[in-house]
């Protein structure tokens, strides 16, 4: 049987209801009626030779009331469909059941309309040729003429029977295929159910997540709309900053004009006031020598009142001093005559003079003005002249540690120009610092900021020029160190201090005897206008300027002493005479016959400014050095060096 479906279980549903399935019990319905033939037939055998009324009716009426048993014969394995039965007696159900099997396919016939038609086709068919005699009482079939089965005799009952007989077993065979059939039909139809029963459930699913899909585009939707409407906003926000950055990009550009011009102008003012300053410093003199005497210490012999005089300035009292009035006694006048002792009055001037009681403070003001022109790139220099014990150091270092009162002009330049140079890079100006340390001691120079094993010891340094044609100079194994901030300038101060004493246990109070030379060189840049400016800024502490005293007996230990004091007493006279020779414009400058000097040339020109500090000693029993100290210092203040030049490019 065909196994093609439709798809739709509906119609499939529909076409099996419409289907007579007929089942074993139905069949068995309908046997009784056969059965009932079949006896009557078997009955009617044992009377054969008898004439009945039945048999009586003649060979055509028997035929046709066997013929449909043969239609059915010929009509096997073809599915009739009956839908209703009506039985009429034994032969009407024997043409009945012949229908049933033979009816042919076409439109479904229900209703006795269906059974009529059944009626007149067995009314209608002609009878079968009659097939020959065969002998009574044997069962064989009838002889067959082509496909045909042949037609029994209407004696021939017993072949007859067994005709029905073979019919009913095919019948029930057919019944029981029908059976599976229906079976098989009805597990296809168990299977399709469920079949759509899972379908059913699918398509319920689908249906829900079809309305969930259906909530959630609605949502989306809205959500879509409420997002249109912010972008919208957002659109016209934008807008309206667009039109602000594009009118905040003009006044930026109308300010940007406006600074440039401002700059312009600052830049002009800054050479103006560069100029206006250094026109000043000129005007004070190229060389400058302030003038400090030191307080009475603890322990030391007060003065004789009188001995050191402080005139006030021309302006009176409130006017800084300038003035100093050391008075001498003759004391070999006064044994001489018996007489009261007579004063010598000695007056000196000076660009500055610090009386005893002036602040560390009050004495940086003054010279902060050159630190000024050592970043407007002209060379400084600035020495403490003085006998031993007079205050140098101090005034270049600074007193005991930890008291920022008492800080010396080093490291107070130092902070003073880091704060500068900062203030100047808010102006395009950057600059760099490079420190150095040296000692020179008795024509020999050593570095003061060696670590390592050379510490303490500091190789054997040379002053060589920094390169062929070169017109800087340069320390051979010193260190050279990068600084930045004042921090850095404290240590490399503390490195010194710590040199110096390990130098002073191996040689009696060397560092009274040896200049110390702190140099640092500065360069800045001004990157925008192609500027640059460089220039050395010196700050020298000085050896001991005080003599041997010729009247003293030299011992075996002294010679070397004498050797080192007229060492020093060579360099510091160099000095003089290389400042005296730059302000008589000589032709030859005698830098080289001092280390000091030679090292220190670049500073001491006539494009340097210099300033001296003479350190006094406020003791009476000092004063023959002070007074020595005052007149190389007057010497030096009477010199006038032609006018500075900045070291510009
Ligand atoms: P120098 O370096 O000239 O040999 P110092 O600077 O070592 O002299 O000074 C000698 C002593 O005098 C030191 O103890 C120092 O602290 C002290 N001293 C020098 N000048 C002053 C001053 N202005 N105020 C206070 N003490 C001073
Ligand atoms: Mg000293």
């Amino acid at each position: 049987m065909s196994r093609r479906w439709s798809r739709d279980p509906g119609t499939l549903s529909a076409a099996f209801a419409s289907r007579p399935v007929r089942t074993t019990m139905d069949v068995q319905a309908q046997r009784p009626p056969l059965l009932e033939l079949n006896t009557t037939l078997i009955k009617s055998s044992s009377r054969l030779p008898l004439s009945g009324s039945r048999l009586k009716r003649g060979p055509d009426q028997m035929e046709d009331a066997l013929e449909p048993a043969k239609k059915r014969t010929r009509g096997v394995g073809a599915v009739a469909k009956v839908d209703t039965f009506r039985p009429r007696g034994p032969l009407s159900t024997v043409s009945q059941t012949q229908g049933h099997t033979a009816a042919p396919k076409g439109p479904k016939k229900t209703g006795p309309r269906g059974c009529s038609a059944v009626g007149t086709v067995l009314r209608n068919q002609k009878p079968a040729p009659t097939a020959p005699a065969q002998k009574p009482g044997t069962s064989a079939a009838p002889v067959v003429v082509g496909k045909k089965p042949g037609k029994r005799p209407a004696w021939d009952l017993k072949g007859q029977l067994c005709d029905l007989n073979e019919e009913l077993k095919r019948y029930r065979e057919k019944t029981q295929t029908l059976d599976r059939e229906n079976q098989g039909l009805r597990e296809q139809l168990r299977e399709l159910e469920e079949c759509l029963g899972t379908k059913e459930r699918r398509l319920q699913e689908l249906q829900e997540e079809q309305l969930q899909l259906q909530e959630e585009r609605s949502t989306l939707s809205t959500q879509l709309e409420e997002r249109e409407r912010k972008l919208q906003a957002s659109e016209a926000a934008l807008s309206s900053s667009q039109a602000e950055v594009l009118c905040l990009q003009e006044k930026a550009a109308a300010q940007a004009t406006l600074l440039a011009e401002q700059g312009d102008r600052l830049y002009g003012l800054q050479m103006e006031r560069r100029r206006l300053h250094n026109q000043l410093q000129e005007l004070k003199g190229n060389i400058r020598v302030f003038c400090r005497v030191r307080p009475v210490l603890a322990g030391e012999s007060t003065p004789s009142p009188g001995f050191l005089v402080f005139p006030p300035g021309p302006a009176g009292p409130s006017d800084p001093p300038t003035r100093l009035s050391v008075s001498r006694s003759d004391d070999r006048r006064s044994t001489l005559t018996g007489a009261p002792a007579p004063t010598t009055r000695h007056d000196f001037c000076f660009d500055r003079v610090f009386p005893p009681g002036s602040k560390q403070e009050e004495v940086f003001e003054e010279i902060s003005m050159l630190v000024q022109s050592a970043l407007d790139g002209y060379p400084v220099c600035i020495f403490a002249y003085g006998q031993t014990g007079s205050g140098k150091t101090f005034t270049m270092e600074g007193g005991p540690r930890g008291n920022p009162q008492l800080e010396g002009l080093i490291p107070r330049a130092m902070r003073h120009l880091f704060s500068v140079a900062q203030e100047m890079g808010g102006q395009g100006w950057t600059y760099s610092f490079v420190a150095s340390y040296v000692e020179i001691y008795n024509e020999t120079v050593r570095d003061l900021l060696a670590t390592g094993t050379r510490k303490g010891q500091g190789g054997e340094c040379e002053i060589r020029r920094a390169g062929p044609g070169s017109e800087e100079l340069t320390v051979t194994n010193a260190r050279y160190v990068p600084v930045s901030c004042e921090k850095e300038v404290e240590a490399l101060l503390h490195l010194a201090h710590q040199n110096r004493a390990v130098a002073r246990t191996a040689q009696n109070e060397r560092s009274s005897r040896s200049h110390s030379v702190f140099q640092l060189q500065i360069s800045g840049e001004h990157a925008a206008r192609g500027l640059h400016c460089g220039a050395p800024l010196n700050l020298v502490d000085l050896a001991g300027s005080e003599r041997l005293d010729p009247g003293l007996a030299l011992g075996p230990g002294e010679r070397d002493r004498l050797r080192e004091t007229q060492a020093i007493n060579s360099s510091l006279s160099t000095l003089g005479l290389v400042i005296m020779a730059l302000s008589n414009k000589e032709s030859h400058v005698p830098y080289r016959n001092s280390k000091l000097t030679y090292l220190l040339q670049n500073s001491l020109g006539g494009s340097a400014k210099m300033l001296m500090f003479v350190n006094i000693s406020p003791l009476e029993e000092n004063v023959s050095e002070s007074l020595n100290s005052l007149r190389f210092a007057s010497k030096v203040n009477q010199c006038v060096i032609g006018t500075a030049q900045a070291n510009k490019k």
